[in-house]
């Protein structure tokens, strides 16, 4: 008997109604032949609704009791879902996280598991019963319930994987796999069959938030393969594995655009050592994350500095910008919204010359230009002006033949 490891999203169990369609598919596993982990998040937007109560109630809550009360959500969904499978007449039993003995440490709301005490989770399996365990959430070492920071339940599934090593893991969202670009923005794109961890985490990173980069670190560091499916229908979805089993290399196997970045440029600066130090170390000590830099030397040894942020940052940096500009003798601050990123992402990039070449290209066939790039070993990005994105990925989609897969 094989065991699989199933995850539903809070899309999936959003409703009472989606509950009972989950429980159907987690029924329709158990009826094949397989023992049956079952790994639920909070229905719909419960946790975010939580953290609104919780920041009426106070500005500044306990960590502990923010924990105490974030594992409510998942709690009820568990149990919730548990219902629906026993109703199909099959035995089952929710477990949060604590009785599941998932272990983290003490950092309460970013906790890390560090090691699961499976036993309960064995024995009940082998009685036969269908185990739904509450992701998100663990126990420290003083009994304490602790959460692992948001998102936390896909690592809560891979972590469940590792420790009872699942032949098989399925993720299931609202999404029905990983595609070569978002399909809202180009109708040809495909749905990838598989793709590696490194890729999915570079495209995690772009904003493709269907498996928590900190999951994927984790199947990556064990070499588990990851299934990535709707629980809104049967299509075939995304398998995430290592890249050394790939059949067919791909240069190129994705473009992302992400359309929630901000410019900033701080205007003639001289062009000494150590500006650039202490104009990024005051914006590190904000926890501001930067993301492209660019320095143009322009006339008289002076600089201009740009650098790319998260939309969600804006509030913060034009609060701290404007005196590290001052601090630094420059001539002002120009901050820019129009812009996006647009990135092409593939593991094969690394042995092939001349991708990026063709991705300009194929910006250029378009007519958009490029004020900043940057490059990873398997990830280019370029920052453009926002009215150019949907051209540009429609162009290198196409220069890449990724409508062809
Ligand atoms: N319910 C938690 C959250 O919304 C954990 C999860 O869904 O992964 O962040
Ligand atoms: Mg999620």
């Amino acid at each position: 008997m094989n065991l699989v490891v199933q995850k539903y999203g809070g899309t999936s169990l959003a409703t009472v109604k989606r509950i009972i369609n989950v429980a159907e598919r987690v029924v329709k596993k158990y009826n094949e032949g397989n023992q049956l982990i079952v790994v639920a998040s909070a229905m719909g937007d419960t946790t975010d609704q939580l953290v609104k109560k919780m920041n009426m109630v106070s500005d500044n809550p306990t960590p502990r009791e923010a924990d105490m009360l974030l594992t409510t959500g998942e709690q009820i969904s568990i149990a919730l879902l548990t219902m629906a499978i026993q109703n199909h007449g099959c035995p089952a039993i929710s477990l949060t996280g604590s009785q599941a003995r998932i272990k983290t440490d003490d950092k309460h709301n970013r906790a890390v598991i560090k090691d699961i005490d499976n036993k309960r989770i064995k024995k009940e399996l082998k009685k036969g019963k269908i185990v739904v365990i509450a992701g998100f959430q663990g126990i420290n070492s003083k009994e304490d319930f602790t959460t692992l920071g948001r998102g936390g339940s896909d690592t809560t599934t891979i972590a469940l994987m590792a420790s009872l090593k699942a032949a098989r893991c399925e993720i299931y969202s609202d999404v029905d796999g990983i595609y070569t670009t978002d399909p809202k923005i180009l109708p040809e794109a495909k749905k990838l069959n598989f793709i590696s961890y490194d890729e999915m985490l570079e495209l995690a990173s772009l904003g493709a938030e269907v498996l928590h980069p900190r999951a994927v670190e984790l199947a990556k560091l064990y070499n588990l393969k990851l299934y990535i499916a709707s629980s809104f229908n049967n299509n075939n979805g995304t398998i995430v594995r290592g890249v050394e089993k790939m059949e067919k290399k791909r240069n190129v196997t994705g473009v992302a655009c992400d359309s929630d970045v901000i410019k900033i440029t701080i205007k003639k600066v001289p062009d000494q050592p150590g500006i650039a130090g202490n104009i990024f170390t005051g914006l590190a000590e904000h926890g501001i994350n930067i993301d492209m830099i660019i320095q143009n030397l322009q006339y008289n040894n002076l600089n201009d500095i740009s650098f790319t942020i998260h939309n969600s940052d804006l509030k913060k940096v034009k609060e701290i910008i404007y005196e590290i500009a001052e601090n630094v003798d420059s001539r002002g601050v120009e901050i820019d919204q129009d812009v996006a990123k647009v990135s092409i992402v593939g593991a094969g990039m690394i042995s092939t010359p001349g991708i990026a070449a063709e991705m300009f290209k194929a910006m250029g066939k378009v007519d958009v230009n490029i004020q900043m790039i940057t490059k990873s070993e398997i990830k280019i990005s370029c920052l453009i002006k926002e009215d150019g994105a949907q051209k540009a990925v429609e162009s290198i989609h196409k220069q890449f033949n990724l409508g062809e897969l």
